[in-house]
């Protein structure tokens, strides 16, 4: 029987790291579709972010407050949590997504591409996990959503900084879980595949330079070589996963990665 109330968000407060483009906006609006107030993060033109916090306000009818964290340093992290504890009274939902690519073979990757990644893909997760916590167990209630990727359950080459930080957050998450098992906090982590964002394009337009191939083409060997579906994923439909992983009706699901791949990660 459907009940709509497991699958609502209204009144509760939800972070979404990096929801200044591709996935995190796109999770940004579903969670702000089903009633949650927003604090929205990551970089960009000052003017542009205003613009869309407004819109999210506008055509959700919820409250969205912007922080301008950088997610790889602990400080800022931490004084996002306490921002959306200050202005909702509480840290319901956080949803860590703020990512970053490189890509180059492991004898030549650059050290300050290894830090960065780790600094934000990881360690940024581990600190805004453990400002977010103590707020969580005070209302007995928490849903923590890591975006991982399909590099937490397998490798690709050249991706080294990647996949070394996606799998340590698939396996930080089994541990958040554990800890808070029964305490009405879960935590799960989102294994994408690929999904058309800004991210994805810088890649499709590099093999396109490296193989002197259109971006046309340079985009369907991209899918043709690891998504079987050979579509991409979208951010609304991650953004749906996220809702649900949210709801009451996920209350009893923690500590799993979750792969939404076109079938990348079967094969
Ligand atoms: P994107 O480049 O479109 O967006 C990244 C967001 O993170 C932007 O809002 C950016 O401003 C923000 N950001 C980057 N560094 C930051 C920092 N230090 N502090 C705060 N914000 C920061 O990328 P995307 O494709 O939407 O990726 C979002 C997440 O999804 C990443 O964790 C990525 O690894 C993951 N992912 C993406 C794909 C894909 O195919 N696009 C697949 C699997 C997983």
């Amino acid at each position: 029987m459907f009940n709509e109330e497991l699958h609502m968000l209204t009144g509760l407060s939800a972070i979404v790291t990096g929801s200044t483009s591709g996935i995190g906006l796109g999770i940004a609006h579903v969670l702000a579709s089903k009633g949650a107030n927003l604090v929205i993060n990551g970089f960009g033109d000052a003017a542009a972010i205003e613009t869309e916090r407004a819109n999210l306000e506008a055509t959700h009818g919820i409250k969205a407050v912007y922080s301008a964290a950088d997610i790889s340093k602990p400080d800022d992290v931490k004084a996002m949590i306490d921002l959306c504890a200050t202005t909702y009274g509480a840290v319901d939902i956080l949803v860590n997504n703020a990512g970053i690519q490189y890509t180059a073979a492991v004898e030549d990757f650059p050290a300050e591409k290894w830090n960065a990644i780790l600094a934000i893909n990881l360690s940024g997760i581990f600190w805004g996990i453990h400002y977010a916590i103590p707020y969580m167990k005070k209302k007995g209630f928490g849903r923590i959503i890591n975006i991982g990727s399909v590099h937490g359950l397998v490798g690709s080459t050249h991706k080294a900084a990647y996949v070394a930080a996606k799998h340590g957050v698939v396996g930080m998450s089994k541990v958040v879980a554990l800890e808070n098992a029964g305490t009405g906090i879960t935590c799960n982590t989102i294994c994408p595949g690929w999904v058309h964002t800004p991210l994805v394009q810088k890649q499709i337009e590099d093999n396109a330079a490296r193989d002197n191939i259109s971006i046309e083409q340079a985009t369907t060997n991209l899918l043709t070589e690891k998504q079987p579906s050979k579509q991409f994923v979208t951010p609304d439909q991650i953004g749906e996963l996220a809702a649900f992983l949210a709801s009451e009706a996920a209350a009893q699901m923690t500590g799993i990665a979750i792969p939404i791949d076109g079938g990348w990660t079967a094969q």
